[in-house]
């Protein structure tokens, strides 16, 4: 990209462990982001940049967001 600027807001991602009632859909296999009492499962919550403005919030499953190729880069 030939962009002069580099913008502070950039979309970026994070991973958090899946709390009791969550409710967030998956951005890449649609399914719900489900809390799991016996596996500590770990969603990535992606805030999205478009034009440097916030957009949006995605949600991922771990692996989805690995298989989707890590969009927003890599998740802490
Ligand atoms: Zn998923």
């Amino acid at each position: 990209m030939a962009a002069t600027k580099q913008s502070t807001f950039t979309s970026r991602a994070v991973s958090r462990v899946v709390e009791a009632g969550n409710s967030a859909i998956c951005a890449e296999c649609q399914t719900p982001v489900k809390f799991t009492a016996k596996i500590k499962a770990r969603q990535v919550i992606a805030n999205v940049y478009v034009d440097g403005r916030w957009d949006r919030v995605e949600h991922y499953h771990e692996e989805c967001y690995d298989q989707a190729g890590q969009p927003y880069g890599g998740a802490d």
